[in-house]
């Protein structure tokens, strides 16, 4: 039977109608298994996480500030929907726990990690499934990265003798510990269902959320973009790079070199298939040359001429040093025979850029050094792409039909992704007519 790792969401636990909601799509396929789940999230409105709650709870405690209001608030939270349910988790002795745990001095990564403790406890009751504490499963490291090889190790041990569970997601503890708590960054949930769909094995990889449709271009300035049914990994990576923040990433890490599948499912529309992401492109899928437009904007370019560049040996890491020394990160560079040119992102830039621009004459002695500000990179992106016949004379083509002007280019080696860098005020006009051009049918 194949095996399925479902995560779900706090928009998908939020009240008792989504918990139950939840339930029926967990039970509707007896392959999903092993299920993460958030803590309870946003109901409606200006609401907040019952996550940021626990995250001021604990620091209302830690200034000496009253914290009783919002404890309650979440014991309310948590009691509606434990009543709702009809299950018998006692959330009497919850609450009085995690007032012990503040009062002992836990971290507040402990204390942000009860929000899935208990709703893994709930969900795990009303399914009428085990609950395994994630501390058992996810191991960090004293510097708080994930320990993938040890989470795999005791995810295997732990789980493999069991049909099912529901685990809490978000955090893990240190090697050994089980007070210890580390947690991962904000929506670090999806992580914890990667590592458990890596370690069983899983056939699929499920990420429920709301408002998960990955369009093929920003709404906010393509009408009605196409929704992208199929991704792969490598595509998706790219556009969490231009900041289209689908998945964590840390998820693509662990999923994309194992031949597990990941689906992007939306709660309110359970029925729609999703997005699914694969390691390779099934062959039915036929896309018009690429899959999707995606940029950024506010990148500036340091543009360095010297005669002779070419044949001066250490050039290049002189000039990265300069910038790494200031914990500045060159994300782009491209060269000429005679000029180097970088392209930085970091508001640090724009801090050290005086002190940036001395270090580069005094270490190289350039004709000149050029700052261009302003700029936006934006990116075809589309698996095997950059192998296709004629495909910079199309992108070439819109781009001048529309009369902007290009100032830089790259093709990456994987022939995944052409980037191009315009102006900021021409972003919205470049990223349409890339559209028509690549993606409209
Ligand atoms: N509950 C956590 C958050 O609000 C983690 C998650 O939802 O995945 O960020």
């Amino acid at each position: 039977m194949s095996l399925i790792v479902s995560k779900f969401g706090g928009i998908s636990l939020a009240d008792v109608e989504s918990v139950k909601k939840t339930a029926d799509i967990i039970l509707s396929d007896p392959s999903r298994r092993y299920v993460v789940v958030s803590a309870p999230g946003i109901r409606s409105g200006d609401e907040i996480r019952v996550t940021d709650m626990l995250y001021i709870c604990h620091s209302r405690y830690a200034n000496r500030e009253n914290f009783t209001e919002v404890l309650t608030k979440i014991e309310e939270r948590y009691n509606e929907i434990i009543s709702g349910l009809g299950v018998s988790v006692d959330m009497h002795s919850a609450i009085s726990d995690l007032k012990k745990n503040l009062f002992i001095g836990r971290s507040n990564e402990f204390i942000v990690s009860r929000g899935e403790y208990i709703m893994g406890q709930i969900l795990a009751d009303y399914l009428g499934w085990p609950f395994v504490d994630a501390v058992k499963l996810i191991v960090f490291n004293r510097d708080g990265t994930l320990n993938l090889e040890k989470s795999l190790a005791a995810v295997k041990e732990v789980l493999s003798g069991m049909d099912h569970a529901v685990v809490p997601g978000f955090y893990g503890a240190i090697a050994g510990s089980t007070t210890n708590i580390k947690t991962f960054e904000r929506g670090g949930g999806d992580v914890t269902a990667a590592v458990i769909a890596r370690a069983m094995e899983a056939d699929l990889c499920e990420k429920w959320a709301e408002a998960t449709e990955v369009f093929s271009a920003d709404p906010a300035i393509v009408k009605n973009p196409e929704i992208i049914r199929n991704i792969t990994y490598a595509e998706l990576r790219e556009l969490t790079y231009m900041g289209i923040d689908i998945v964590y990433e840390e998820m693509i890490l662990i999923l994309q070199d194992t031949g597990i599948s990941l689906s992007i499912r939306n709660i309110h529309h359970a029925e729609d298939k999703g997005t699914l992401i694969t390691a390779t492109l099934p062959p039915e899928i036929g896309r018009n040359v690429a899959a999707c437009i995606a940029g950024r904007r506010n990148f500036k370019i340091v543009h360095i001429h010297k005669f002779g560049l070419n044949k001066t040996v250490g050039i290049g890491r002189k000039v990265f040093g300069i910038f790494s020394d200031r914990s500045i990160s060159c994300e782009h560079y491209l060269s000429g025979i005679y000029q180097f040119s970088i392209v930085v992102k970091s508001p640090l830039f724009d801090l050290k850029r005086a002190e940036i621009i001395k270090a580069l004459n005094d270490a190289i002695e350039p004709e000149s050094i050029g700052v261009e500000t302003d700029l936006s990179l934006i990116a075809v992106i589309g698996e095997g792409m950059g192998t296709v016949k004629g495909i910079f004379a199309k992108i070439f083509n819109a781009i001048a039909s529309a009369n902007v002007k290009v100032r830089m280019i790259e093709q990456g080696a994987d022939d995944l992704n052409i980037l191009i860098g315009v102006y900021d005020e021409d972003f919205d006009v470049t990223v349409r007519a890339l559209y028509e051009a690549m993606i409209q049918q």
